[in-house]
């Protein structure tokens, strides 16, 4: 064999593994190292094309021909692969991001009311139902409407049953002395509900919304949701108190649920009453919520205090009234068996999707 056929024979054989190389390419990467391997500045054929320079003069241009004929065929075949796998890949893309606009639409979660809002309302549609109107009053409370006007003067116990929290700054000139606090009870707005009316009658009001209280525990929150009524007329009794709350009974817990009172003190109303419902959970047979008497404690109430009615701008030997206060956070906790008043305030959906 002479060196031009020994060297033509490993052309061939070269160009015979490279086409077989080239056909089992599958990725553009692999083309890109084959490409590197074969026409690279160290490639192998191109180390084999430099040896032609080592033939005989004569030899030179067939075997020159040869060799381009060989790496023409090398980078077309490069040129077609590296077309059919990109086309290849392009058509798998379109297919893996296809939209089949016939599957069923995703429905984003629809929210609802949370359980203190849904009793709140239920709440108001019952004492709306009974003529009261609602009334609103602000968070930030002067002390004159949170305390004094309601009969709890500044050396009264009830101050420090009341924790409260305080906030800097002054009512306004035209609001009475005391500072600013955030307001313990919705009683501020009583007194609010009466000033407004300028005497008239009847004053027939419902107040909903947030107090505060410095109080952190598994029954108690530094913020929660009270109810509150107010009813001031001519001849208002004790009896339409008890008719009111147990008619407010019925409709939240059903016909059986009757009501007790027991004498207390709160030194907005006299008489003062705290107001039982007969446990809805074991007929009254005493169960673990209602820690075996039968009876579960849900409001305050009582006639009002004269010196609160005057602080209202009413006469107490020409008119009388009566109220109530009732804890949204313990009616909710009752109405959906809720433990843990803290559920109330987190936020966490796997509680809430339960309502
Ligand atoms: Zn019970």
């Amino acid at each position: 064999m002479t060196a031009r056929e020994l060297w033509e024979a490993r052309l061939a054989a070269l160009a015979t593994r490279a086409r077989t190389a080239l056909a089992a390419a599958q990725s553009v990467q692999e083309l890109e190292e084959l490409r590197v391997h074969l026409l690279g500045r160290k490639g192998e054929l191109t180390l084999t094309l430099r040896e032609l320079g080592q033939l005989a003069a004569d030899e030179r241009p067939a075997a020159g021909a040869l060799a381009n004929r060989v790496r023409a065929e090398v980078e077309q075949s490069l040129e077609e692969r590296g077309q059919e796998i990109r086309a290849r890949d392009l058509e798998q893309r379109l297919e893996a991001e296809a939209v089949d606009v016939t599957l069923p639409g995703r429905r984003p979660p629809r929210g609802h009311p949370h359980p203190l809002v849904l009793v709140r309302q239920e709440m108001e549609a019952i004492f709306a139902s009974l003529g009261f109107a609602v009334a609103e009053g602000p968070e930030v409370e002067s002390e004159w409407y949170n305390f004094e006007a309601l009969n709890i003067p500044a050396d009264h116990p009830a101050r420090e049953m009341q924790d409260s929290f305080y906030v800097e700054g002054h009512p306004g000139a035209d609001e009475p002395r005391g500072q600013l606090l955030l307001r313990t009870h919705t009683s501020p707005v009583q007194i609010r509900g009466m000033l407004a009316q300028q005497r008239a009658l009847p004053v027939r009001i419902i107040a909903a919304g947030r107090v505060y209280r410095r109080d952190d525990d598994a029954t108690h929150s530094p913020m929660f949701h009270q109810v509150e009524g107010l009813l001031v007329d001519r001849g208002v009794s004790f009896a339409h108190l008890k008719g009111i709350l147990a008619e407010f009974a019925r409709r939240l817990w059903g016909p059986r649920a009757a009501i007790r009172l027991r004498p207390s003190y709160f030194p907005f109303t006299e008489p003062s009453a705290e107001v039982d419902v007969w446990c809805v959970f074991c007929q009254g047979k005493g169960c673990r919520t209602c820690k075996g008497s039968g009876w579960i404690e849900i409001l305050g109430a009582g006639m009002v205090h004269p010196s609160v009615l005057l602080a209202g701008g009413y006469d107490p030997e020409e008119v009388s009234g009566l109220a109530f206060g009732v804890g949204v956070e313990r009616v909710a906790m009752l109405r959906y068996q809720i433990e843990d008043i803290r559920l109330l305030y987190e936020g966490d959906l796997r509680f809430l999707e339960q309502f």
